[in-house]
């Protein structure tokens, strides 16, 4: 049987190592918490994962969450304008149902599925040097270490990487009591709330440890009126920081959020990190090969909700690569050919990503403007967020242009 390590219990590690455990590999999985400290401590992400990602864990039966009720099944956008009203509002109506569950949950869960599937899960902050030692008796060792210390292992690419410092500072709350919006009270919907020259407001449906709740997350461009967030301010002091500035810059979501509280004292995270592209493979100090995945290798900026569904891709593309590469060795070509697969699969996510970060161009700017009256464009835009690489079309001016003609002499009322 052969033997798989994977360094790191997240999104992409254990939905890796569930599929490859059902597909009859020996596998261990590395992890700094057990399953009881993930599920006891702080939120970690807003992990909004759409249709095409969760068909992914649907496909090895681990969407233990399919029948929880909890369900997103709209996107929005709305655009303030320089007076404080709202320029633009509209709702894209998702073809698939989208789901963020607390990492927390499902992390601590999928541990134990591991363990329940006959898999080894080894509690340790796995070092290089450990690696060093442990990846010879294994026939493929995978880094799916987040953003943790081990990216530093592999080389940044400077052709894929577009950014070298954050560009935006990050700051959300979990909070229980969040009204639904009046003109869609029965939609459970992703809102985007575009603050020009400040930043963004997120907020998200989510099912976390005391049940259905809502994310309030800001995305503040560093230096700006939105970046105050205190690394380790008290979470109490975080909300009311986030609502504070939701009343000025948002007031259309603060009207909704008269009742809110926290739904526990884990539920606020504040934080920034440069995206990056990393080369895949790194070598061992005595020779030895390890395979970077998912966040390890490319890490995006949240704006657009998409580390999670990526690393689903990532989880996904590597398991049939390993199942079909049968018993020849997991070698070099074998590690850079499985991630050139993966890249295929998020670098429009990951230029799309990264044109968000950027003041929108006019192309955007028209594409935002026009779903508010043609529907269809609302609900493609919304869509992609499940299928980015459908997002070729708001890359390039000429093809945006293309298709707002074709969609607005189609036709058909906004939401
Ligand atoms: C504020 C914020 C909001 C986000 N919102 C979204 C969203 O709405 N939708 C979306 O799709 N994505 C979102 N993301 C991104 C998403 O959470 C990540 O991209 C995704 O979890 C990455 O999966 P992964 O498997 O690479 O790493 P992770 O899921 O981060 O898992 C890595 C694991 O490795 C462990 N680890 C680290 N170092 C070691 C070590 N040395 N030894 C052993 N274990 C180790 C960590 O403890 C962790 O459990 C968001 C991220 C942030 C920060």
């Amino acid at each position: 049987m052969r033997k798989i390590l994977i360094v790191g219990a997240g999104q992409s590690g254990l939905q890796l190592a569930l599929g490859l455990n059902a597909a009859g590999f020996d596998v261990t999985v590395m992890t700094t918490y057990t399953g009881r400290e993930i599920y006891d401590g702080s939120v970690t992400s807003t992990q909004c994962m759409f249709g095409h990602a969760l068909e992914t864990e649907r496909a090895i039966g681990v969407d233990l969450w399919a029948d929880s009720g909890h369900r997103i099944d709209a996107l929005g956008v709305t655009v303030r304008a320089p007076d404080g009203a709202r320029a633009i509002d509209w709702l894209g109506r998702l073809d698939h149902y989208a789901q963020s569950i607390d990492q927390r949950v499902k992390f601590s869960a999928w541990i134990e599925k591991v363990e329940q599937a006959g898999g080894n899960v080894v509690v340790n902050a796995t070092t290089v040097t450990d690696l060093d030692k442990l990846a010879a008796r294994y026939d493929l060792t995978i880094i799916a270490a987040g953003k943790g210390e081990l990216v530093d292992m592999f080389d940044r690419d400077n052709e894929r990487s577009t950014y070298t410092e954050p560009q935006r500072a990050l700051a959300l709350a979990y909070v229980h009591g969040m009204a639904p919006r009046p003109e869609h009270p029965n939609s459970g919907a992703v809102r985007l709330s575009l603050i020009p020259g400040h930043g963004e407001l997120i907020t998200i449906p989510a099912l976390t440890r005391t049940g259905q709740c809502d994310i309030l997350f800001w995305e503040a461009i560093p230096g700006g009126t939105l970046d105050v967030f205190t690394p380790g301010a008290a979470p109490s002091e975080t909300l009311t920081t986030i609502l504070e500035l939701m009343r000025t810059y948002a007031p259309w979501e603060h009207e909704r959020c008269a009742k809110v509280e926290l739904t526990d004292q884990g539920a606020t995270l504040i934080g920034r990190y440069a995206p990056i592209v990393r080369h895949p493979v790194a070598q061992l100090p005595s020779g030895g090969l390890v395979l970077g995945m998912a966040d390890v290798v490319v890490a995006n900026d949240p704006i657009t909700g998409q580390g999670s569904n990526n690393a689903a891709r990532f989880a996904d593309t590597y398991l049939k690569a390993i199942i079909e590469h049968e018993d020849r060795p997991f070698d070099q070509a074998f590690m850079q050919a499985t991630f050139d697969s993966a890249w295929k699969r998020v670098a429009t996510c990951t230029a799309w990503t990264n044109a968000m970060l950027a003041p929108p161009p006019p192309h955007v700017l028209d594409a935002i403007g026009a779903a508010s009256t043609t529907q269809a464009i609302a609900d493609r835009f919304a869509n992609g967020f499940s299928n980015p690489d459908d997002f070729t079309w708001l890359l390039d001016p000429g093809q945006t242009a293309l298709y707002l003609s074709h969609a607005q002499s189609v036709g058909e009322g906004g939401s």
